[in-house]
C-alpha cells in the first residue's frame, strides 16, 4: 500500500483522537495522499428491490433489473447503491432527488449510472447531505458540482474537515499493521482500483441551512452521531422509516468477518468512545430500514440494531478487531 506523507506541517495527533486514527492539519503544500493509483472501479451490480420480510437482519433485496447495476430500493423511492464497498443513497421525489454520500472518486461513472437506472439523470440531484468527509464518501462531489452545479450539505462541525482545513483519516501504519490479513489485503487492492489516489478537499462544502428536516426530497432530518468524524450525521427519512446510517452504524465490512449491526473497526473512527454514545442519538429513531455506509441494509427496529452494535462493541468484537 504505497502512501506519501509530506510532513512539514507535521501531522500530529488530536487530543481525544484513538489509536489508529490522527488528525492531519491542512497546509497548502502537505497533505497525505494515503493511496495512489486511479481508476474507474463502479463495478455495482443488480437492481432490486427491498425485502423487508418479518425478522430483522441484513439483506440485500430480489433483483428486478439491470444485473449489472447494483440498487436496491429498500423502501417506496429509496434507493441504497453499492458502489467499491461503500454505500450512498438516492431519495426520490417525482424527478427530483436527494443523494446521499457519493462514494469513491473511481466510483463517479457508477453514481452516473445508478442515478440513471432508476430513471432520473444527474442534474435532477437538488442536493448532497454527506455524512462524513472520508474519501469513500466524498468522491463524487466535485463532479456533481463542476458539472450540473449541484450543492452538498453537512453538519457543521464537519465542513472543515470536507474543506480540508484538517484530516480525520485512519492512518496508513495502522493498516499496513493489518495488511497481512487476507480480508485487508484484498479491500485495499480494491480501493487502490477505485481512484484514491490524492485527498479530495471540497472546498463548496456548506452546513445545513437550518436546523430540523430539510427542504429536499425525502425531508430528511440531520441527526448529529459525533464519533466516527468530529461532525459525522445521519439522516433520517420519517415517511420512509429509513435512517443512512453512514459510517456511524454499520451491517459489514470488507476488513471484518462479522454480518450484522456494528462499529466499524476502531482504528477508522476518530474517537471510539464518542462513536458508542452517539447510538443514543440513532435509538431514538423510529425506521424500520437501516441503510449503512458498508454492508447490507438492515430491516428491522433500529432499536434492535443499536442494541446489537452495543452489545458487540461491549465484548469488543466490535471495536478491537
Ligand atoms: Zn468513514
Amino acid at each position: 500500500m504505497d502512501h506519501q506523507i509530506d510532513a512539514t506541517d507535521g501531522p500530529h495527533r488530536s487530543p481525544g483522537a484513538d489509536d489508529g486514527q490522527w488528525t492531519v492539519r491542512q497546509n497548502p503544500k502537505a497533505l497525505v495522499t494515503l493511496w495512489c493509483s486511479a481508476g474507474d472501479a463502479g463495478t455495482i451490480g443488480g437492481l432490486v428491490r427491498g425485502d423487508r420480510g418479518t425478522r430483522p437482519g441484513a439483506r440485500p433485496g430480489r433483483p428486478v433489473a439491470g444485473r449489472e447495476l447494483g440498487v436496491h430500493e429498500v423502501a417506496k423511492n429509496v434507493f441504497c447503491v453499492r458502489g467499491t464497498d461503500v454505500n450512498w443513497l438516492l431519495v426520490r421525489e417525482g424527478r427530483d432527488l436527494t443523494l446521499i454520500d457519493s462514494g469513491w472518486l473511481g466510483d463517479v461513472p457508477a453514481l452516473e449510472r445508478s442515478i440513471r437506472a432508476i430513471g432520473c439523470r444527474p442534474g435532477d440531484v437538488c442536493a448532497v447531505l454527506l455524512t462524513h468527509a472520508h474519501l469513500d464518501h466524498v468522491g463524487g462531489l466535485n463532479h456533481l458540482r463542476e458539472r450540473y452545479g449541484v450543492p452538498v450539505h453537512m453538519d457543521p462541525r464537519e465542513v472543515p474537515h470536507a474543506r480540508r482545513e484538517y484530516l480525520e483519516q485512519v492512518r496508513p501504519a495502522a493498516l499496513l499493521q493489518r495488511a497481512w490479513r487476507p480480508r485487508v489485503l484484498a479491500w485495499s487492492l480494491r480501493i487502490l482500483r477505485a481512484g484514491a489516489t490524492r485527498d479530495l478537499a471540497i472546498p463548496h462544502a456548506e452546513p445545513f441551512p437550518h436546523d430540523g428536516p430539510l427542504d429536499l426530497p425525502g425531508r430528511p432530518v440531520p441527526v448529529a452521531c459525533h464519533g466516527h468524524t468530529s461532525g459525522h450525521s445521519a439522516y433520517y427519512l420519517p415517511d420512509a422509516g429509513v435512517v443512512a446510517t453512514g459510517d456511524a452504524l454499520v451491517t459489514g465490512h470488507p476488513t471484518s468477518p462479522v454480518v450484522g449491526p456494528q462499529l466499524l473497526p476502531c482504528y477508522f473512527s476518530h474517537s471510539a468512545r464518542d462513536s458508542v454514545a452517539a447510538l443514543d442519538s440513532l435509538a431514538e429513531l423510529d425506521a424500520g430500514v437501516l441503510v449503512p455506509g458498508h454492508g447490507d441494509p438492515w430491516y428491522g427496529p433500529l432499536s434492535s440494531a443499536v442494541a446489537e452494535a452495543r452489545r458487540r462493541a461491549a465484548s469488543s468484537e466490535g471495536t478491537r478487531r
